[in-house]
This record gives C-alpha cells, sequence and structure tokens, in this order.
C-alpha cells in the first residue's frame, strides 16, 4: 500500500483509521494537517547576461539564429554577451563596429525551470547593416512588421514588444 498516498495525505490524513496514530507525532500534537511541511522552494542557480538590441538607420533589427545546444536553439534571437568585453569583440567581429552609441535599458529577470537569468539589454542604434557580412556568419536584419512571424524567445519578444 503506498501509505503517503492513500492514507496519510497531505491534505486529508486519516488519523481514524491509521494504524500509526499510537506512534504518531503529528497526530499527537494535533498537528497532522499541518506536517508534513511543504518543501521549501529550491533555489535556483543565477546568470547574468547581456542582449544586444542592434538597430540600423531603417529600425531594421539584427537577430542571429540561435546555432548548438541551449534553451533557445533554433531561434531567432539578439546577440548574446557574457560582459561589456565579449559585447564589444561580438560588435567588432560581426559588423565592424568599433565604438558605438549604447543605451541601458531597463534589466529584467527571466526564470526558467532550472536557473534564474539576469538580463541587461543594451539598444545600439543606429548602426549600419554591412552588406560583407554574410547572412551564414552574422545576423540577419528584420523589419519589425516581420519580428511576429519569427521564432523569438519570450523574454527577447516581450524585450522587442515593449520598447517601441
Ligand atoms: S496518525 Fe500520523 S501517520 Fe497516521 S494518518 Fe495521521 S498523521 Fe498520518
Amino acid at each position: 500500500m503506498d501509505f503517503g498516498a492513500t492514507l496519510c495525505t497531505r491534505s486529508r490524513p486519516g488519523c481514524a483509521r491509521c494504524p500509526f496514530s499510537g506512534d504518531c507525532a503529528a497526530h499527537r500534537d494535533g498537528r497532522s494537517a499541518e506536517l508534513p511541511a511543504p518543501r521549501p522552494a529550491r533555489a535556483l542557480p543565477e546568470r547574468s547576461c547581456l542582449l544586444l538590441w542592434l538597430e540600423d538607420a531603417q529600425g531594421r533589427i539584427a537577430l542571429p539564429r540561435r546555432e548548438g545546444p541551449g534553451v533557445w536553439r533554433g531561434l531567432w534571437s539578439l546577440p548574446e554577451a557574457a560582459d561589456a568585453r565579449q559585447a564589444d569583440a561580438w560588435l567588432r567581429v560581426n559588423l565592424r563596429i568599433e565604438a558605438a552609441r549604447v543605451e541601458r535599458l531597463p534589466a529584467f529577470l527571466h526564470v526558467f525551470s532550472h536557473y534564474r537569468l539576469q538580463i541587461q539589454p543594451l539598444r545600439v542604434a543606429p548602426v549600419e547593416a554591412l552588406p560583407s557580412v554574410s547572412e551564414s556568419e552574422g545576423p540577419r536584419w528584420f523589419e519589425r512588421a516581420e519580428l511576429a512571424g519569427l521564432g523569438l524567445p519570450a523574454p527577447v519578444r516581450r524585450l522587442l514588444d515593449s520598447n517601441p
């Protein structure tokens, strides 16, 4: 018999029928309705990243397709960097930008089942969409109107939708 599932259930323990009631501390103390206490919520590890919102003079947004492992694989997303140095390197390599006007947008938290991600969006605009950057290696530029038809990670879509 699965005792916990049939007799000593969390919401309605059957103490009157229970063969262990004589030895049960919860029953003795009149606390059978409260015990066992629910497990404390597991503290999720926290990570952080920068998301680069790159916009050209026509208002198009640069989105690379996520490759490799990761929860957003196959989705179009804003370029991600671990820190400012990596963000600078990404801009240099992919768009040949040395210095750009960067606006820090409000940071926000996105909670996955196994970790919490603190996201700091950086808006860089206007940037020049260089024709020499091949689509297979760099981001593609999308009009705002095209975003609705794309597979985007939920927090990226929320971010783009909330900032016209
Ligand atoms: S007596 Fe104790 S073990 Fe038995 S059902 Fe009640 S709370 Fe559960």
